[in-house]
């Protein structure tokens, strides 16, 4: 396992560990019990099935048909090697999660995300089996690893999972920040 994937599995088990301490983990204000069932089946389908399969997958499929392009990019600028993965990962997921909730058939494979009554790390991986299997960022993240930019990723991913892990838990960890005036953001 890359050392990436340690570091996302300690924030994420941080986090799980600050909410079993502040805001009862396992026994949020009416979960159900399908709740924790689909939890860990789609966190645990996508940590360890659908997203190292993705990644081995197209390392495969593009060493049969596109050997040329592995580690045609391990040259390249960092700023550069950033943007790539802003625009093909960050972007890409902006836009399939847009999507998800204009279409209704997409927002069937997103619904599990939003159907529970609290707010939790429990929730950071909660989602369709093939909402992930299809997600055009991990697709692209993989060709980009293969492309030689593994190293830029390993950072990219621990920054990303972090602000992601952070945004779902429901303990306030954000509320000295917003007591600083020019970070918080007056939305009237
Ligand atoms: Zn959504």
């Amino acid at each position: 396992m890359p050392a990436s994937t340690y570091v996302v599995l300690a924030i994420f088990i941080s986090f799980g560990l600050l909410e079993l301490a502040r805001s009862s983990l396992f026994s949020k204000k009416e979960q159900t019990r399908d709740d924790g069932i689909v939890e860990i089946i789609s966190t645990v389908m996508l940590l360890v099935f659908t997203q190292p399969t993705i990644v081995v997958f197209v390392d495969y499929a593009l060493s049969a048909t596109r050997p040329e392009w592995r580690g045609m990019l391990s040259d390249l600028n960092i700023f550069a090697a950033i943007g790539l993965f802003l625009i093909l990962d960050d972007m890409m997921q902006y836009w399939q999660h847009r999507a998800s909730h204009s279409f209704a058939w997409l927002y069937n494979m997103h619904r599990a995300h939003h159907n529970a009554r609290y707010m939790s790390v429990r929730l950071v991986y909660r989602n369709n089996i093939f909402y992930y299997a299809l997600m055009p960022s991990i697709w692209f993240s993989a060709m980009l690893v293969y492309m030689g930019l593994g190293w830029v990723y390993a950072g990219y991913v621990v920054v990303k999972q972090l602000v992601i892990i952070g945004a779902h838990s429901d303990v306030a960890w954000d509320k000295p920040l917003l007591k600083i005036k020019w970070l918080s953001v007056d939305c009237r």
